[in-house]
């Protein structure tokens, strides 16, 4: 938590997207392009851009998901979060850093495509936070007829399953704030209630438990 959160996320990284930010939009001044913005959404009612920047983001992400899950190299870091045994809300918190720059490269180029600046990711950052810490919080709920639209608890507890069903090898309920694309593209799964299930992957036992480790674990080459 105190690396990932307070470290890497607020202080280096929003240090280094202002700076990355300002440095890409001056190259592309130097090319002659002044604004990027093909759909100007500022005028928008404040909750209407809140919405759209919220299913938008989350569209992303979630097939950003995907991707660490199919992609074997991206897996090695993805793994890190995946070797929790057990669900607690600091589960949420713990990801290897290179998934921020990830995600945050990946989502950078469509939110200022319509007109969404650094600045605006901080309220959607802070609310799909609170999320997070709830899907990971091992407690048994779904929200109720909600649970189309939003990722719960109940939901998220069997994307870290040890086994995945057949069906779905690579992974299912990939769904980061909501869950309406895994029932949209049929990656949603939740056979039972999940409590007690085995969390992880093949050979979790023997993945490192340590910080240090698990930081440089996926850089190692598989033995
Ligand atoms: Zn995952
Ligand atoms: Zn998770």
């Amino acid at each position: 938590m105190l690396f990932n959160f307070f470290l890497f996320s607020l202080v280096v990284y929003n240090a280094l997207s202002n700076v990355a930010v300002a440095s890409f939009n001056h190259v592309l001044g130097i090319m002659g392009i002044t604004n990027m913005v093909a759909i100007n959404l500022n005028n928008a009612p404040l909750w209407a851009q809140f919405l759209i920047m919220l299913v938008l983001a989350d569209f992303i992400q979630w097939a950003v998901h995907i991707m660490l899950h199919r992609v074997n190299w991206l897996w090695q870091f993805h793994k890190v979060h995946h070797s929790v045994r057990e669900m607690g809300f600091a589960a949420h918190l713990r990801f290897h850093w290179l998934e921020t720059i990830i995600y945050k490269s990946v989502l950078y180029l469509p939110l200022t495509m319509i007109g969404f600046g650094i600045d605006d990711f901080f309220v959607l950052h802070a609310f799909t936070v609170l999320v997070g810490h709830l899907n990971h919080a091992n407690v048994d709920i779904t929200y109720g007829p909600l649970k189309y639209i939003f990722n719960n608890p109940a939901m998220h507890i069997w994307h870290h399953a040890k086994k995945m069903p057949q069906s779905h090898p690579y992974g299912i309920n990939f769904g980061i704030t909501l869950s309406v694309w895994d029932y949209i593209f049929r990656t949603a799964h939740i056979p039972s209630s999940g409590k007690d299930i085995e969390l992880g992957f093949d050979e979790v036992e023997n993945y490192p438990q340590g910080f240090v480790g698990q930081v440089f674990k996926p850089f190692k080459k598989n033995e």
